[in-house]
């Protein structure tokens, strides 16, 4: 075989060097061509296994990849609720009952047309409609009319104080709420008596006509600053 195919090659190179390559290459690749074709038909064999184990790892690596995101989603949950909960200390236990309006009288102006004989509280010149905030987390004690207040708003501070919010036109707690600073209490108004739209805004030591405090004092010890 070995000297039959040299022959043939020999031959063939002298004689027709073009037919050369084409009579001796399949001479020549037989043997790979004929292995290749076992180990082809042995793959093929093989295949079904070998697919399935490629399937199972597939299989495998998406479940790793799904738990692993799932992982990595619930540790990003559990951080925002970390995050949350470290500033929901930072919550203001104080507010403004109208953060940044303008002040229109003060307290203590002395006046006869006041019961006090001068002003009991704080007035800050807002439109009707006005968001009348908590000044701080406590318990609504009222709310309706108080004759010359008109619509009113009082709040027991958790701090023992009285928050009185007058001239209201519109009401956002009930009696018994318990408010947070900073909470929606009222819409200011014009209510009672009152010479235009403004906020009354008073600081009592008691639920009680006259027991007041100066309120932007109390609130500045409050660390509030806002009007
Ligand atoms: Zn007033």
């Amino acid at each position: 075989m070995a000297l039959a195919a040299t022959g043939a090659l020999a031959f063939a190179t002298i004689g027709v060097p073009a037919m050369a390559s084409a009579t001796n290459s399949p001479a020549v690749v037989v043997g790979p061509v004929v292995s290749g074709s076992s180990a082809d038909a042995a793959q093929e064999a093989a295949a079904p296994a070998i697919r399935a184990a490629q399937a199972r790892q597939q299989a495998a690596a998406r479940q790793a990849a799904v738990k692993q995101a799932a992982a990595q989603q619930a540790a990003a949950r559990a951080a925002t609720v970390k995050q949350a909960a470290a500033a929901a200390p930072a919550r203001a236990q104080w507010s403004a009952p109208i953060p940044g309006a303008a002040l229109s009288e003060a307290y203590g102006v002395v006046d006869s047309e006041y019961a006090a004989g001068y002003h009991t509280g704080t007035d800050f010149a807002v439109d009707t409609g006005t968001a009348v905030l908590a000044v701080g987390d406590g318990t609504v004690v009222s709310a309706g009319w108080q004759s010359s207040y008109g619509n009113t708003v009082v709040i027991e501070l958790a701090d023992g104080h009285y928050a009185l919010y007058a001239h209201l036109s519109g009401f956002a707690v009930t009696v018994g709420q318990q408010v947070q600073a900073g909470d929606l209490v009222a819409r200011s108004g014009d209510t009672g008596n009152s010479t235009g739209p403004h906020l009354h805004f008073e600081i009592r030591i008691s639920d009680d006509y006259g027991a007041v405090v100066d309120p932007l004092a109390f609130l500045r010890g409050k660390g509030v600053s806002d009007f």
